[in-house]
């Protein structure tokens, strides 16, 4: 079975087609400036095939980008199958779900109702993702669609977890609560960790998703009991250049201060704040680990930063779970970032964290980073969300 995977941005698409026989990877890449000019990106991981680096195609909508992406995949000369028949289904990346969808499902015109309905909720994401779901629909017709939500994972999180401390008429009449984000990898990653620890019947997890965008989630026996993210992605440890969260009291001062409305208050949480925020430098942490390294106070004050934050989660989940059996890093930051992975580990070694600076400098896809007898396992796992997406795609489409 041959799985198209679909992540639709507002202005760019991403895709990877994996065949499930053996989940190899056939091609990837992504269409940008959709709606502008169109620039069209194509990898294929098929020995002797021709890759496209970012050439002009005309893409005046989403409907010309998956049209673009199709007719690549089955290119007679550099193309990965014959033709768009050997593409059994298309799985899509959906951010929200909102308390409509706890899993991932077949996409029908109930289903796309309930996400629009998700709108509010996830303005910059989920118009996107519809927009992918209804362009496939145009073009690939009665090809069977799914939907996984990055919020789905974390459905199961006690009510104590996920409610705000507010009127409670806003979660029983807006659905303001906590959903939480990178449902999907902190799903992918948690679930090869307990495979790791050797499929235990119990196990307490803390999945750290350390990227542009960060979140933590404590998970116990497969299931999350708390993220970091909330209502949006906004909350949580401090990001590139989001604020994570912050005392609500900042956005009244600083809009009377400045005559800031909400709109430009909001950007400069979303865009202007986190380590970029801090250190005036990047967003980017190896920018960051060089300024510090030149003596940028500034620089290092965002890495101690977000280094403290994540330490003070790991240590809230801890007890919230009641104790930890492992910790898993994964995402730009917690792939890479071994130096990141030290300072957020430095001084746990209370909870029984033991890393070994040997293993955390060494590269690889999947390695533990604690030493043999560290009570607490410390592994780096290279997250696959398109993998996941996949899976559940098939799963879906076979029954
Ligand atoms: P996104 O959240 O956009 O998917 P990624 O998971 O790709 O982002 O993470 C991007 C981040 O990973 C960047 O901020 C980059 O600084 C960081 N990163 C990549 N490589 C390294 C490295 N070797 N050391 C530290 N950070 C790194």
């Amino acid at each position: 079975m041959k799985i198209l995977v679909i992540n639709a941005g507002s202005s760019s698409l991403k895709y990877q087609l994996i065949d499930m026989d053996g989940e190899v990877l056939l091609a990837k890449g992504l269409c940008e400036r959709i709606g502008i000019d169109g620039k069209f990106t194509y990898k294929p991981q098929v020995e002797g095939k021709a890759k496209k680096d970012a050439v002009d195609v005309a893409m005046p909508s989403h409907g010309e980008a998956i049209q673009t992406v199709l007719e690549a995949l089955a290119d007679p000369v550099n193309g990965v199958v014959k033709s768009m028949d050997e593409i059994d289904a298309v799985g899509h990346r959906v951010v929200h779900g909102g308390r409509a969808f706890t899993e991932s499902c077949l996409i029908n015109a109930e289903r796309k109702e309930a996400i629009k309905k998700c709108f509010p909720l996830a303005p910059l994401h989920n118009p996107a993702n519809l927009l992918g779901i209804e362009a496939c629909e145009k073009v690939m017709p009665g090809k069977p669609q799914v939907a996984v939500f990055d919020t789905a994972f974390h459905m199961t999180m006690p009510a104590a977890a996920y409610i705000y401390a507010i009127p409670y008429a806003y979660y029983e009449d807006d659905d303001v609560r906590r959903y939480g984000f990178h449902g999907t990898s902190h799903r992918y990653v948690s679930a090869r960790c307990r495979e790791l620890l050797g499929n235990p019947e119990h196990s307490k997890i803390i999945s750290c998703h350390l990227g542009n965008g960060s979140s933590l989630a404590a998970v116990v026996d497969g299931k999350v009991v708390d993220t970091t993210m909330g209502l949006g992605p906004l909350a949580g440890v401090p990001m590139g250049t989001r604020c994570g969260d912050i005392d609500a009291t900042i956005l009244e001062y600083l809009m009377g201060q400045h005559g800031y409305d909400m709109k430009e208050m909001m950007n400069i949480l979303n865009k202007k704040s986190g380590v970029l925020g801090i250190s005036g430098v990047s967003s980017d942490f190896r920018d960051l680990e060089a300024a510090a390294k030149e003596g940028n106070e500034r620089a290092q004050l965002a890495l101690d930063k977000f280094h403290y934050e994540v330490k003070k989660d790991i240590g809230a989940y801890a007890a919230a779970m009641g104790g930890v059996d492992a910790i898993v890093f994964t995402a730009g930051v917690g792939e890479n970032g071994a130096g990141n992975r030290a300072a957020i580990c430095a001084g746990l070694e209370y909870l029984g964290v033991k890393i070994c600076p040997d293993c955390n400098a060494q590269r690889a896809d999947e390695h533990l980073i604690s030493t043999d007898d560290s009570p607490v396992k410390v592994f780096v796992i290279a997250t696959n969300e398109e993998l996941m997406i996949a899976r559940d795609t098939k799963e879906i489409v076979s029954k």
